[in-house]
């Protein structure tokens, strides 16, 4: 937590705002402190006796500031509206009354506000009874058709914290999902699923393709793997970069191109559609077309392609190496050249056939090799 402001300024207008109160009645701990004021948050900052300013946002309103060595972000309390729908909202005041910043947000469970001094909470949508009851539930019927992130976010919090979406907002996403309109920031949505599908829950993957949340990325119907992919990433856990998870999700879906992936992105996605054809039929076939590929690639091209074949390098081939190295062929007294390589490959060969060889095979099968070889 942060240090105290209470004693640094008044703060009758300062109130904690959203998750993080979600969370503290959840009893759960908050990835941020999001911190409102009402008013001007930038005018208001410089009133705190020893704040430094680090940041401020002179359109949006916010500051970041140090006390005591603790950085935090103080908004202030905005309006705004949505003049294209999809795209970023336009702030209409700077300084509105907390009512009004609340009304602008996306569920009831996300509304509440705390008050800093005295430490009530402010509830104007009956936020308090939803998160009781574990029910996401939207402001108004428009929200979606607004925001369609919001309908991530709300996978994104039922999975998270195992709550369900209330009826009528489960009605409006359904409607919304019939009729989707594409001309929206793809940024945003790729964000939240990467914030989602990072979680690793199968329940995440199973809402999205049973409810056709898919197809705020792609227009093409997807199926569903009958695989569990929670389960198999989790298997291979430690060979996988965790920041790549919602990757191996949404690779079931073909047609990423909205999303606009990274370098890294697009290499794992396309090293498995360079390989997803091949047949491999023999250990030294998988592994030497796994060999390079990073675990995410293997892991889509099991869940795509062929479970036991990825499974197999994996539990099997993959920390299969051969001892023997040119120095060795040096000392028996061969000039470095290509047949190096081929007999590299070939003692490979014999290794993914008989694990158990030792260096001194390796030494003997490569003699036999060189002497019919070279
Ligand atoms: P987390 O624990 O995932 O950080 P959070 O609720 O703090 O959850 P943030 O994405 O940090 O989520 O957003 C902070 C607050 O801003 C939310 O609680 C919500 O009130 C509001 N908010 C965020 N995204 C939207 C959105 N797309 N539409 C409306 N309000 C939003």
């Amino acid at each position: 937590m942060h240090s105290d402001i209470n004693i640094l300024a008044d703060t009758s207008n300062l109130f904690y705002i959203g998750g993080v109160v979600r969370d503290k009645i959840l009893e759960k701990e908050s990835f941020d402190i999001d911190l409102t004021y009402v008013g001007n948050a930038i005018e208001y900052a410089q009133t705190i006796k020893n704040a430094e300013i680090l940041k401020i946002n002179e359109p949006f309103g916010t500051v970041r500031v140090r006390i005591d060595g603790q950085e935090t972000d103080i908004a202030s309390t905005r309006s705004e509206i949505y003049e294209r729908p999809g795209h970023l909202p336009i702030i209409t005041q700077i300084g509105c009354s907390l009512k009004q910043d609340v009304l602008r947000r996306d569920f009831t469970i996300n509304t509440l506000a705390q008050n800093y001094k005295t430490g009530e909470i402010i509830d104007y949508t009956g936020g308090l009874d939803d998160i009781k009851a574990g029910k996401i539930k939207v402001l108004h019927d428009k929200s979606f058709i607004e925001d369609p992130t919001r309908i991530l976010r709300a996978l994104k919090f039922s999975v998270r914290f195992g709550f369900g979406l209330d009826e009528h907002t489960k009605m409006l996403r359904d409607d919304y999902l019939k009729n989707i309109n594409y001309d929206m920031s793809f940024k945003r949505l790729k964000k939240e699923l990467i914030e989602t599908f990072n979680l690793n829950l199968q329940k995440a993957y199973d809402e999205f393709m049973d409810n056709k949340i898919y197809k705020l990325v792609t227009q093409k119907e997807i199926s569903k793997t009958g695989i569990n992919i929670q389960k198999f990433i989790t298997e291979y856990d430690r060979l996988i970069e965790h920041s790549n998870i919602w990757l191996i999700y949404l690779a079931t879906i073909s047609d990423l191109a909205n999303l606009e992936l990274t370098k890294e992105e697009k290499k794992i996605i396309k090293d498995f559609n360079s390989i997803e054809n091949l047949s491999l039929n023999t250990d030294y076939e998988i592994y030497n077309t796994f060999k390079n590929l990073k675990t995410e690639t293997i892991i889509i091209y099991g869940i795509l392609k062929n479970e036991s074949i990825a499974r197999h390098y994996l539990n099997n081939l993959k920390n299969i190496t051969i001892s023997i190295n040119g120095a060795d062929l040096q000392r028996m007294g061969i000039k470095p050249s290509p047949v190096y390589q081929d007999c590299f490959d070939y003692i490979l060969k014999q290794k993914l056939a008989n694990k158990n060889l030792t260096s001194e095979d390796e030494i003997s099968l490569a003699k036999k090799f060189l002497i019919n070889n070279n």
